[in-house]
Order: C-alpha cells, then sequence, then structure tokens
C-alpha cells in the first residue's frame, strides 16, 4: 500500500503530522486542517475539501490471544466457516478477514455466524 501511495501522483503524503483541527466545520463545510509536525512542533495549514479518517490495520483481537486461534497478525483463523478451534466461539467481519474489511463483508459473515451459533445452540 505505501508504495502504490508513494508512485500514484494524486497523493501528496503529509508525514509526521498530527491532525489538530477541522477547519470551518461550524459553518456546516471543510476547508482544510490545522497541522503541527511531530517532530518539528511547526504549526500548519492543509487546504482540502473533507477529511477520512482511517484507524489502521491491526485487528483488535489481543484478548482473545491465547483463547482462540489466531493468524501472526492477529486475524482470527477460521477453522471452517466462522467456527473457530473453540466449540461454540464464531468469528465474523474485520477480525477475521484480512483481504476484504468491508461493511457488507462483515454483515454477510455476521449472518453467518449467527446462523453457526443458533446452530450451535439448537445441538444441545
Ligand atoms: C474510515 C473507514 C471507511 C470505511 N469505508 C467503508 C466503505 O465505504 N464501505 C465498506 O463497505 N466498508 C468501509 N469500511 C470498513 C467497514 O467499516 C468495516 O469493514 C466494518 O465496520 C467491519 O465491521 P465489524 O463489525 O467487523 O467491525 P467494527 O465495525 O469495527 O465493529 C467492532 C465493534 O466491536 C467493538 N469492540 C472492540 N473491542 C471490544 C471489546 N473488547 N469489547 C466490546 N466491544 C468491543 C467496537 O467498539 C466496535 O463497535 C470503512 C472503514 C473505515 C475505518
Amino acid at each position: 500500500m505505501a508504495e502504490r501511495v508513494a508512485a500514484n501522483p494524486q497523493i501528496q503524503p503529509v508525514w509526521n503530522s498530527q491532525v489538530t483541527e477541522i477547519l470551518d466545520v461550524g459553518k456546516d463545510m471543510v476547508t482544510g486542517v490545522s497541522l503541527k509536525n511531530t517532530v518539528t512542533g511547526e504549526e500548519s495549514t492543509l487546504d482540502c475539501a473533507g477529511v477520512f479518517v482511517a484507524v489502521g490495520h491491526l485487528p483488535n483481537t489481543d484478548i482473545f490471544a491465547g483463547k482462540i486461534d489466531l493468524d501472526e497478525a492477529g486475524y482470527v483463523k477460521p477453522v471452517i466457516g466462522t467456527a473457530t478451534n473453540q466449540p461454540g466461539v464464531f468469528a465474523a467481519g474485520d477480525v477475521a478477514d484480512r483481504i476484504y474489511r468491508q461493511a457488507i463483508t462483515a454483515a454477510g459473515t455476521g449472518c453467518a455466524a449467527a446462523i453457526e451459533a443458533e446452530r450451535y445452540l439448537a445441538s444441545f
């Protein structure tokens, strides 16, 4: 992804910077962001018409480590369908999907996991 970003002339990376304010939201619009350089402390403004917050790529699965099988990147390893290695524990959505990570695929696997959970409970 980093290589694709670097090779795209339409993307201008702004390194070592923290967004400190989104400008003009009080007027129901975005006209730019205030930035603070995390190395020099220098403050600047970047003009833009929108802000899209991305939250990173680490699945939030630490609490399951040692309890259900995770792969080396921390994604839940499904055994079959949404079933994990722990009977009765099913995984759906981004935590078990290192490829697509989209709302619709998460919803689909959520549906599958719910069906599997119902079948599991009905088996007793
Ligand atoms: C900026 C951005 C833009 C996106 N745009 C699109 C798009 O345009 N189209 C698209 O299809 N997908 C998009 N996605 C991806 C989509 O949001 C995700 O694929 C989807 O939300 C995954 O759903 P999920 O239920 O698996 O996880 P999440 O939506 O992340 O839900 C996980 C939930 O678990 C909660 N949680 C975490 N830890 C705990 C805990 N210990 N105890 C209890 N609760 C906990 C969280 O608070 C959260 O509510 C976007 C994602 C981002 C970040």
